[in-house]
Order: C-alpha cells, then structure tokens, then sequence
C-alpha cells in the first residue's frame, strides 16, 4: 500500500545532534540544540517551576477536558503578560485568545485562521527564519514569500532592505515579525527601527502576526522584549500574536503556547473566538491542561511571578556572559576579525558569520557541532568549553 512513499529528508538540526552523539572525542561540544543548558552543560527546569507543580500536585486537581480554547486563566495571564496588565484592549474584551500546542500550534492555528478568513493569503517572512514557518503556513494553505531581513555582508539587520519589501508588497499581505531574540540570526531592529518598520507596515495596511517566543529570554526583562508588540498596538494596528512558553519558562515538552487576535470590538472578538474554536475542535479537540496550569500557578502568583522573572534574567544573563566570554578569548588570541556581532546580537542564537567549509572544519578538526548556516546556540556554550570554542574558531577563521 505504501510502497510509492518517497523517503524524506532529515530534519537539518537533528541531523548535527546525530552527528555529535557519534563523535568520541571527550572535549566535543553541541552548539546545535534549540534549548537551554546551564552551565554544566545540563537541561534546566526553573525552580519557580518546580514550586508550581508542587502546589498542583497538592490541590489534587482532577484530569478532566480543558475548554476548546484551553485552560483559562492561563490565556489569560500570558496575554497580559505579552500585552502588559494594563492592556486597554484586554480589559475591553477586544482580544480573542485560544491556549495552543505550544508557539508551533498557535502559528498553526493561525495559518488555519488566515486560511479561512483573511482576504490575502500570503505571508511574507523574514529571510532567513526560524525552519519551520515556511512548513508550518504552506500545510495551513498560505502562499509563503520573504522579505530581506539578515545582512550576510556586514553581519547585520538589512533595515533598507526590509523596509523596501515590506513596502512592495500587495496592499493587505500579512508580515510575520519575531518580536524578540529572532531566530536563527540574534539580530534584532533597534527600537527606533521598529518604529520605521511599523510605518512601512501601516502605509501599506499590511496585517501583523507576531512571533513571540522568546519574551523575557532575550534581554532578561519581559516589558523590554514586548516592546515591538506594544509599540505596534499603540501606534493603531491590529495585530495577532503566537506565544510559547518554551524557553521562557522552559516548558519544551509541555507544550504551552497561546494565539491571540486583536480585534476591534469585544462583539468582533466573541465572533473570532468562535471560528477558532471550530478549527481547533477538528485540528485536536483541546489542548494539553498541565503545562498551562504550570503557567498560571507561577505568573498567577506574585511571589512566584517575582521569582520566575528572576529565573528568566539569569537564564538571559548566562547567555549574555557566554556571547562576552567568547569575544573577549577571540580577541585574546589575537583574532583579526570583527567579533562585535557577537555581543550585539540577541537571544539564544548567535549567526557567527562562518561559512559552510568553516563549519565543516570545526566539526571534523575540533569536534564542534553547529548548523551549516554558521549558528550556534549560545546555551551550548558554557564556563568550561568557552575558550576551547574561541581557540576552534580562531583556528578555522585566522587565514
Ligand atoms: N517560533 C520561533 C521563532 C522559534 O524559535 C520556536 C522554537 N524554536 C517556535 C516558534 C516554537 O517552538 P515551540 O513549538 O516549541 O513553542
């Protein structure tokens, strides 16, 4: 029956962690997983975290359906988490929000959404993006299409280039947007950038999703790396936003995400809020309820919220010391290259700027492993192998 199913291919980072896992060498490193490690190299499950999944456990809770659209207090809090408590439009009603399989289901959803009720149906993404956009809205039955975003040349944000496409653009396109730490480059527009960016989109009366699921994890403070989304809101657009708690809270396996569409009336949104139960209801019926409560318990709780914040801002401030560590050896061991990108990128990825036969080389000759676009994890990067990354890079990149 099924013998005229082609082969697939392989999933490009899980093949690097393949690879990395037959290596031997003991010094080797896996710059190439998508999750944070501390510095022992180990996973991370947050103490506030923890704290909240004893207090569940305690409350003996039953393990009944959750609603279509998800536990509720959970849409709730994460929206005012992205949205800022003090939210008009959430206080309003105006916001019709669904719990949702983590970021990847709520793009998902989304794509769905766009699908059956918006006029356009083309999605313009940055070029590059994180892998799976382009699978995730093609299987929703959206023409995909990219603006220019990364400046391979001077290792940085091509805002003429963005600004340019977004511009040429069919009136109405909707423009996906990473509102923080973007992923796979690190590099983020500047608050007066996204201010031009916000224009262009509105001169062209383009609609805005976005994609948030790094909200606290890039600079270590949440109100800082919604400032995209809020800057938009408050400069008139309706926009839709995809969530994961993720990296954030890190709820990987839990799949705790949210999809939140901004409308202009409570009526508008009790209408949205339906469609979207029926495309969810046939897509998997409801999400999954523990993550969700964990979600609720910590940022429900203002001890545990405070605690939580303070959890995230180590996670980023590790990130941010490793990113100083591994310029500071670089330029110790007399590198001629500028390493400033470095530290001025965001987030848990850093594009380092190697070429593919740089990246063969550190694999081969230093048994460091990396996707062959030249990004690395920074949350693989740790107090012990810092300088032994700098001294591989320099050898691959000094002549
Ligand atoms: N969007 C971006 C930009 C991401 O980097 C990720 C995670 N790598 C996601 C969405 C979704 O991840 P998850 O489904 O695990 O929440």
């Amino acid at each position: 029956t099924w013998a005229h199913v082609p082969m697939g291919p392989p999933d490009a980072i899980l093949g690097v962690t393949e690879a990395f896992k037959k290596d031997t060498a003991s010094h080797k490193i896996n710059l190439g997983v998508g999750a944070y490690r501390d510095d022992k190299g180990k996973p991370y499950v947050l103490p506030s975290v923890l704290e909240a999944e004893k207090r569940i456990t305690e409350k003996k809770m039953d393990k009944e359906y959750a609603p279509i659209t998800g536990v509720a207090s959970f849409t709730k809090l994460a929206s005012q988490l992205a949205y800022g408590a003090d939210s008009t439009d959430l206080k309003e009603g105006k916001i019709a929000a669904t719990q949702s399989i983590s970021g990847t289901g709520a793009l998902r959803i989304a794509g769905a959404f766009y699908n059956k009720f918006y006029p356009n149906k083309t999605i313009y993404l940055p070029s590059p993006s994180w892998g799976n956009h382009t699978p995730i809205f093609k299987d929703s039955g959206l023409e995909v299409k990219s603006y220019r975003y990364y400046d391979k040349e001077n290792i940085s944000l091509d805002i003429n280039g963005m600004i340019e496409d977004i511009k040429a653009a069919p009136e109405g396109s909707i423009i996906l947007l990473h509102a923080c730490a973007h992923n796979p480059t690190g590099v983020d527009p500047t608050e007066d950038q996204w201010r031009q960016i916000s224009d262009a989109v509105k001169s062209r009366g383009h609609f805005v999703n976005f994609d948030a699921a790094y909200l606290g994890f890039a600079s270590g403070n949440v109100d800082k790396d919604a400032f995209a989304i809020r800057h938009f809101i408050k400069e008139g657009h309706r926009i839709a936003l995809c969530q994961s708690f993720a990296k954030n809270m890190g709820l990987y396996g839990e799949r705790a995400g949210a999809f939140s569409v901004m409308c202009d009336s409570a009526e508008e949104a009790k209408k949205v809020d339906s469609q979207i139960k029926i495309i969810v209801r046939a897509m998997y019926s409801n999400p999954p309820i523990h993550g969700a409560r964990l979600v609720s318990e910590v940022l429900g709780d203002e001890k545990l919220n405070q605690q939580w914040l303070g959890e995230v801002k180590g996670m980023a401030d590790r990130i941010i010391s490793m990113r100083t560590q591994l310029k500071n050896h670089l330029e110790e061991l007399g590198s001629k290259h500028d390493w400033s990108h470095i530290t001025s990128q965001i987030g848990m990825f850093c594009f380092t700027g190697l070429k593919p036969e740089q990246v063969e080389r550190l694999m081969k000759e230093r048994s460091v492993y990396l996707t062959k676009d030249g990004r690395i994890s920074v949350a693989g990067i740790s107090s012990d192998n810092v300088k032994y990354l700098a001294e591989s890079i320099h050898h691959v990149t000094k002549d």
